[in-house]
């Protein structure tokens, strides 16, 4: 996702660290783990994934822990359509509220400890109030989820946490995974907190870029992952269904375009991307 912004972080990441040739070496992704990824249905060439926690990123914010690897499921490719959503949904019940956690950041300079509990890695009031409009855009859908911002991480079915600072600055802005066999949402996002201060995004552009993380989390695949050049630029790419499904969401058209401005495009611009009227109807189908 977020190709833009990545590309010119990482263009000037390289510049200033060109000398640092241990870094590269770090960052190699092996081969084996490549054909793991590939043979999963992940597009590894178009966007090459990076080391990444305890394990690897791919597609720009798809977190998949190297234990994972040897579990997952041949991928197939799908024919082109629109929405997409993964094999594991959350399950409702008819009514389910998901509460979110993040640290907020100290008032004051005053470091760690302080009101909110997130010290110097919590989060700014932009960062929190984009992820305030994210809850909410998904609250006025009256779908059968809803989204709940907690101020304790105990219990929360979602914490989102900061990226490590490396992350935040060779331009990761976020990353998330799918819900579980279980039923239940992924339930960690880590999202860079920069993304404010450093690429100067509206809390509209905030919010798209939160909710987009919470919609990997219930199981919404990216608009375009069938071709990720309509967002990303580039040439045409298929991600396949990496091995978690990917399903076409009924009543919503074939063909994505970036001018439709989906909130799950795999690659963003910073800009703001409420929910369009296929959105809309995903959601509600899913939910
Ligand atoms: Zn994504």
């Amino acid at each position: 996702m977020f190709a833009a912004i990545i590309v010119a972080a990482s263009v000037a990441f390289v510049s200033c660290e060109s000398q640092d040739d241990n870094l590269a070496v770090v960052d190699e992704v092996p081969s084996s783990v490549l054909a793991k990824l590939t043979n999963a249905g992940f597009d590894v060439e178009n966007q090459a994934p990076i080391t990444f926690q305890d394990g690897y990123l791919v597609e720009g914010d798809i977190y998949i822990p190297a234990h994972q690897l040897d579990q997952m499921k041949e991928g197939v490719r799908l024919p082109q359509a629109e929405q997409y959503s993964t094999n594991n949904l959350v399950s409702t019940n008819g009514n389910r509220v998901i509460t979110i956690y993040a640290p907020v950041e100290s008032s004051g300079g005053g470091g760690k400890g302080k009101k909110g509990g997130g010290g110097s890695d919590g989060y700014s009031a932009a960062m929190i109030a984009g992820l305030d409009l994210a809850i909410a855009r998904y609250n006025a859908e009256n779908l059968e989820i809803s989204f709940q911002r907690v101020t304790s991480s105990g219990g929360a079915d979602i914490v989102m946490s900061r990226l490590n600072k490396r992350d935040e600055r060779r331009g990761v802005l976020g990353s998330a995974g799918f819900p579980t066999a279980s039923g239940d949402p992924y339930g960690e996002i880590l999202m860079s907190g920069v993304l404010e201060s450093s690429y100067g995004l509206s809390t509209e552009g905030i919010a798209t870029i939160i909710g987009h993380e919470m919609g990997h989390c219930i199981g919404m695949r990216h608009t375009d992952y069938f071709d990720r050049s309509i967002s990303c630029g580039g040439s045409p790419s298929d991600e396949g269904d990496g091995g978690v499904g990917a399903n076409h969401i009924p009543g919503t058209p074939t063909g994505a375009s970036a001018a439709a401005a989906s909130w799950m495009l795999a690659c963003t611009d910073g800009s703001d991307r409420p929910f369009n009227n296929d959105d809309k109807t995903a959601l509600d189908y899913l939910y």
